[in-house]
């Protein structure tokens, strides 16, 4: 049955459920074992951000470069065909994207996004998930996203 090779078919999953790829997964263990209880999906936030930690009143999204147009990232490039189409696909996810954070902030929570491209390789994903614990227990680390009084 498995036709495709792993990174293909996570695309794919990705693009059908958009829940449950690998990074996610690994993330989720990597709390988990650091000791962090959270939701997942929940959709009684804006967005249904794929991590909630209510409480550190932090959510947290895992966005892929393509989908959720990350600024300056080669992953995010457009297609050269039909370029006026995915623009606007794209832009729509962007602007929702916008949308849900303000939303979020709006509310007093804490907002986190984690690219795929950060979590690529052993590497990078450990540099970023060791500024993700900060980014949730440290809430000077997000003060410029603060603007409640
Ligand atoms: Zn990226």
């Amino acid at each position: 049955m498995d036709i495709y090779p792993e990174i293909k078919r996570s695309e794919i999953m990705s693009k059908i459920s958009g829940k449950n790829t690998k990074p996610e997964m690994d993330i989720r263990k990597f709390l988990f074992s650091k000791g962090f209880r959270y939701r997942i999906d929940d959709n009684r936030y804006p967005g249904r951000p794929d991590i909630v930690l209510p409480k550190f009143k932090t959510s947290i999204f895992i966005h892929g470069c393509f989908w959720h147009a990350h600024p300056g990232c080669k992953a995010a490039t457009l297609p050269t065909t039909r370029s006026a189409f995915w623009e606007k696909k794209i832009n729509n996810n962007k602007l929702r994207d916008e949308r849900n954070i303000e939303e979020l902030r709006k509310n007093g929570w804490n907002v986190i996004t984690i690219w795929q491209c950060e979590i690529k390789n052993m590497a990078s994903r450990k540099n970023r998930l060791e500024k993700l614990l900060l980014e949730i227990t440290d809430k000077s680390f997000n003060s410029e996203n603060s603007n409640d009084h």
